[in-house]
């Protein structure tokens, strides 16, 4: 079982770097990353900085670890609030239809492996991934635009 963990609601606001406002487009074009649906037409997003990694049990703060891979990266969300997304063990639809970039995390965020998979590839893709004791997350990402999707724990028995 896999548990997909979209952004939290609300963001943390990094004020260093003021989210922008863009209004949507195109369908399909667009990923909020909060409720894992795609902005419609007429919608308006937030592109903003965000670092999806959490601290470390070596942490002496509540900041991320300063591993090399750590770092704030660009996101979309609806500028509205939006469900946060429900995991239902399934890989989301929004992850499903994209070329993705699956990476795999140590437990003090180094990457210890990595693969690029069709969407509907990667329930099968991170199984396999998280079968290495040593890998304790995965981080999904765009493969083209390269900015961070989701993140992938071991789901309840
Ligand atoms: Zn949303």
């Amino acid at each position: 079982m896999l548990k997909f963990t979209a952004l939290p609601t609300p963001l943390t606001p990094d004020t260093s770097h003021p989210a922008l406002i863009k209004p949507v487009t195109q369908p399909s074009s667009f990923p909020c990353r909060r409720c894992l649906q795609d902005g419609r037409p007429g919608e308006e997003m937030l592109l903003l900085p965000y670092n999806p990694f959490t601290p470390t049990p070596s942490s002496t703060s509540t900041s991320p670890s300063p591993s090399p891979y750590t770092g704030p990266g660009p996101i979309y969300v609806h500028r509205s609030e939006c469900a946060h997304y429900q995991c239902d063990g399934s890989v989301p639809e929004q992850q499903r239809r994209r070329l993705v970039a699956v990476r795999a995390y140590d437990v003090e965020n180094m990457m210890v492996g990595f693969a690029i998979v069709k969407g509907e590839e990667l329930g099968v893709k991170a199984g396999e991934l998280l079968e290495d004791e040593e890998v304790k997350f995965l981080h999904v990402y765009y493969a083209g635009p390269g900015c961070f999707a989701v993140r992938i724990d071991r789901g309840g028995e």
